[in-house]
Parts: C-alpha cells; structure tokens; sequence
C-alpha cells in the first residue's frame, strides 16, 4: 500500500515534500560515524576499544538509515516492517555507548554485574518489540506508526536517559581518579559523548512524545553524533587516544568531504552546485597532500621514537650496571673498613712485644746484667735490626689504618725544618757509617723561617727517605739539602716554599717504576738483589702526610744505577683552606 500524501512508491523519495534538512542531518553523520568507527577499528588493531566503537557506529548508522527510511519511503509494509525495531536500536546505540565511556574511562572491561544490569533492564524492549505493546496502528495520513505516548516509548526512552545519567557517573568518577592529561581527555570526551546522549534523546523524545507536528526536530539529536565524532578525531590528532596517529587527520578530511559532498543532496542552484564541485575538489587535493605531509612527519618521529626507545633502553642496562657496581662497592667498603679494624688492633697487639724486646736488648747491650763477649753483641745487633725493623712494619701498618680511617690528626706547629733534617741526619749517622756511606747534609746558605707544619710526620716522612737512600746505595752516599725557594717554578713559589732534596748514587729507579712508586705496597722490582727488607708502604704513607701538611713529595732518577732523587716542597705558613681540609 503507498501512503496517499506520496507521488510514487520507493524507498527514498527526493521530492520537494521531504525536507532538505533531512539528508543534511542523517547522510554525514551516519557515514562520519561508520567511516571513524570502522578506521579506529582497523587502526587501533582491534582493541576492545575500537571494537566497541565500531559496533556504537554501526548501530547508529542502521538506527538513522531506518529512521530515513521512515521519512522518505511511502511504503506502508517498508514502514511497517522497520518501526519495531527503533527501541531495540535506540537502547542498544546507548548500551554501546554506555559501554565505550566505561572502557575509556577506566581502560578495562566492564563488570559482569553491569553487563547483567544492562541485559535486564534492555530485555523489555527486545522481547515487546514485535508486539502490540510496541506498535499498535497505522496512520495513513502521517504514513506512519502512531504509538505516541505508549509504555514500550516512554520505557526506551526512559532507558536511553538513564543510560545518559549513569555515563555522567562513570565520566565524574573516572575524572576524579584520574589525573593530567588523562582528565583533559575524560572532560573533553565527556563533554563530546554526553552531548551526542543527550541532544539525542531530548530531540527523539519531544519529537515523538510532545510535538507531533514538529518530527523534524529529530534531525537535530542526530548532529549530535557527528559533534562526538569530532571529539574523538580531536582526541586521536591532540592526546594520541586510542594509540592511533595518523587516523586523526584521515577521518578529519573524509568527514570534510562527506559533509561538503552531502550538501549537493539539497543544493538546488546551479551555480552553488558549481561553487560546492570546486570547494569539494580543493578540499581532495589539500586533504591528500595534508595526510601525505602527517605522514612523513610521524615517521620521522616514530624512527625517533625508535632510536630513543633505543636510547633509554641502553640508559636502563647502564643504572643497572651502576646499580650492582654501588651495591659492590658499598660491600667493598664494609670488607675495607673491617680489615682497617682488624689492621688496627692487631697493629697495637703486635707493637707491644718487640717494643719490650727493643728494651731489653739496649740494655743487654749495656751490659746492665753482666758482661757479654763480642760475638754475643754482634748477635744482639742482628736481634735488634730485625726487631726494628719489625717496629717500623708495625708502625707502617698502624699509619695505613689511621688514614684509611681517616683517624690520621694532625698538629701544626712552627718548626725549624733545618734542625728537623739535622735531626734525622744524626739519628741516620751510624748506620751510613756502618753501610761505608757517606752522609752529607748540605744547610741552606740563606736563612730559612720556621715553617708550619707537623714536625713529627715530616720527620718521619724524611727519615725514611733517608733511610731508604741508604738501602738502595751500595756505593758512595747520600746528600741532603735543604733551601729555601729562590724562583717561581711550578708549585714552589719564591720565600713562600721550602724544598728537601734527598739524593743518593744507588739502583736508582727506572722509568716504568717511577709513576707507581708511592702507591700502596709498591716495591721495586730491582730491590730484592739486595736482600732488604720493606713492606713498600713507607713513601704511600709518606706522600699523605706531606700533602696533609700542603706540600708535595716526588721522585726523580736518571734510571737504573743512576742514584735516585726524592724531593719534598712545603709551605712556609698554612693556608685557611689547608687547615680546613685536614680538619
Ligand atoms: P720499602 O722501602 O719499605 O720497600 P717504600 O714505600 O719506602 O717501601 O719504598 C717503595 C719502593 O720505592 C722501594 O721498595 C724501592 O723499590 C723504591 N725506592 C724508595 N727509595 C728508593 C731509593 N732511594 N732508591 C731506589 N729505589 C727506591
């Protein structure tokens, strides 16, 4: 049966009777929806997202595609067949979208609880959709269904309000939680997907329930979508949503020549139609050069994006590296710091014997208990070598710990460094004597000021220089000078600087020995042909407590059996900063 008010029967009709407004609000918006639903799809591979949108687009294109049918066509049994289904549509495009906002919001799934609510309340419309409750009679004049204000009408529409209602929940509660961008994007969405909900069922609503003679109204809940639409493409091109890039810029230019295009649907002026033909034509041709461009451009950065992928992973292995190389040398320093402790009190135990045999032997020696023949001295010397020699092991090691405890204090004080070099010389005397050495001190011929150190460690730094040059002398001797800094040179800076050579005609060191002379336990490899005894830490020692004292001590030789030179440089007078940093 044809409805009367309609020339001829077909599915659509194009005729001055349908009004324009009509193609304008469903064409772009159906073909918008469809076209972004089904690219997020494909872009988005295949997420629950884009799944989800897809199935929201494609209900909304078959809810408007049969509500342009019932517009147009003039068939009453096409008409008649398709007005069961608007509730069924309806409420599912709101069950999807009420899903949609959930996924998007809270990136999961939604509950068994609420898929179960979903499902009950959606029941009603689907099974009294084919009944009497739905659709009751037909009015061949409006050639239409008219069920107005019915329970099953009033029920749907009911369903998609509510549905409105509960996504405003979930999108306060989401936004709430959510922080940053993350917000921005929840407002933004929000605000899209709430106007699609609910321009949509208030213009659905008043059209079939209040103003029957304005259906047109309609039209306007429809533009809705496309808004939504708009959202989501602004989302993807601005906060890179639903992880794809390009798509953004796509659906953006084919909605543009969906709309532009879906205008000729109207336009009935020839020249318009000709204005819309050239406008549709530039926006191809900028459109595809536009995506061409985006393209390029995300290539580039995702190869960056690669490279600092790349970059950052490197990064990682590296703290983790740096990680386990801390983790080693905080244990390192916990096995240093118990074998210092262990270095220092076996130190102290070990001192105290051969300080008493030290004793002894002197008096022995003296024959403060009875005469003693010669071969018994010379057994006494050799006692007493050794024994110093154990002492001076002893207080080596005793040194090394107080350092690397940092228990090491020093006291400045002025001395007069020639006295304290005239010292070590007459404590060194016999031993010279006694290796056929000769030991010269040569005194400074300018006057020297007292100097601010700390006469005990210094005295003890040259003493060993000296002792040393005469152990590694076999022939000739040692020479010691004191002076004053007469000229600039480098560290030694004229009447501020005192300089103590220490030269010997010995082994001398050779070059690839000099750099490591002062480290800790270094020994020389040519020194074992003279069957001395050392422990190498002497000058590793010696080299702190000068630089304590804000000098500098360094050697020098011509190489081997060339003799050697060691030289120390200190500061007439202590610097604030000095001071501060031996504490
Ligand atoms: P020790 O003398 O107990 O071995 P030191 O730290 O005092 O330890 O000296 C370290 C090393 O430097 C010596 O083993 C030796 O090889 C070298 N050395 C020190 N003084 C001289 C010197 N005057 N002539 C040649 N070599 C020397």
């Amino acid at each position: 049966m044809i409805c009367p008010n309609y020339p001829t029967p077909s599915f659509f009709v194009f005729t001055d009777q349908v009004p324009a407004l009509l193609y304008y609000s469903h064409l772009p918006a159906m073909f918008i929806s469809l076209l972004i639903g089904t690219l997020v799809f494909f872009k988005s591979e295949k997420s629950l997202l884009g799944r989800i949108l897809l199935a929201m687009s494609i209900t909304f294109f078959l809810w408007s595609f049969i509500n342009l049918i019932a517009w147009t066509s003039n068939s009453t049994d096409i008409i008649a067949f398709i007005w069961p289904f608007f509730g069924t549509i309806y409420a599912l495009l709101y069950i999807f979208s009420l899903y949609f906002a959930k996924v998007f919001v809270s990136g999961r799934d939604i509950s068994f609880n609420m898929k179960f609510v979903l499902g009950v309340l959606f029941l009603p419309i689907v099974l009294l959709a084919p009944t009497r409750y739905n659709v009751q009679d037909f009015n061949l004049a409006l050639c239409g269904v008219t069920n107005e204000r019915s329970y099953y009408l009033n029920y749907f529409y009911g369903f998609g309000f509510f549905v409105a209602i509960w996504v405003l929940f979930i999108l306060i509660s989401g936004y709430r939680k959510s922080e940053g961008e993350m917000k921005k994007q929840i407002l933004l969405f929000g605000f899209g997907i709430e106007a699609f909900l609910l321009s949509f069922f208030v213009a659905g609503y008043l059209a079939s329930v209040w103003f029957e003679n304005m259906y047109s109204i309609e039209f306007y809940g429809l533009l809705g979508m496309t808004f939504f639409m708009g959202v989501l493409t602004y989302l993807i091109v601005k906060f890179k949503a639903f992880n794809v890039k390009l798509l953004g810029v796509q659906a953006l230019v084919f909605s543009l020549i969906i709309l532009i295009g879906s205008q000729f649907a109207f336009i009935k002026n020839s020249i318009n139609i000709v204005l819309n033909g050239i406008t549709l034509t530039l926006i191809m041709i900028f459109g595809y050069f536009l995506v061409r461009s985006v393209k390029k451009e995300i290539e580039q950065k995702e190869q960056l994006a690669t490279v600092n992928a790349e970059l950052s992973q490197r990064k990682d292995e590296l703290q983790m590296i740096s990680d386990r190389l801390a983790q080693s040398n905080d244990k390192l320093r916990t096995l240093d710091n118990a074998k210092t402790e262990f270095i220092s009190i076996a130190s102290h135990q070990l001192r105290t014997p051969p300080t008493a045999i030290k004793g002894y032997a002197s008096l022995i020696a003296e024959e403060s208990f009875g005469p003693i023949n010669e071969k018994q001295k010379e057994a006494l010397k050799k006692i007493s070598q050794a024994n110093d020699q154990q002492i001076n092991f002893v207080e080596d090691l005793l040194n090394v710990s107080r350092i690397e405890s940092g228990r090491m204090e020093y006291s400045f004080k002025e001395w007069d460094i020639q006295d304290l070099c005239q010292n070590v010389v007459d404590n060194l005397y016999f031993k010279a004597k006694e290796n056929k050495l000769y030991l010269d001190y040569k005194k400074s011929e300018t006057e020297i000021p007292k100097v601010a150190i700390d006469g005990a460690k210094v005295l003890e730094v040259i003493s060993n220089m000296v002792d040393n040059a005469l152990k590694y002398t076999q022939r000739g001797g040692v020479t010691m000078r004191v002076s004053l800094c007469e000229k600039n040179t480098e560290g030694c800076i004229a009447n501020e600087h005192v300089r103590i050579v220490v030269s010997d005609t010995g082994i001398g060191i050779p070059d690839t020995e000099l750099p490591y002379l002062f480290a800790k336990f270094s020994r020389g490899k040519d020194i074992s042909r003279l069957n001395t005894g050392g422990t190498g830490l002497g000058l590793y020692v010696g080299k702190i407590m000068i630089e304590a004292n804000g000098g500098k001590i360094w050697a020098e030789s011509d190489g081997k059996d060339k003799g050697s030179r060691f030289i120390i440089e200190l500061p007439v007078t202590q610097t604030e900063e000095n001071l501060r940093k031996v504490g």
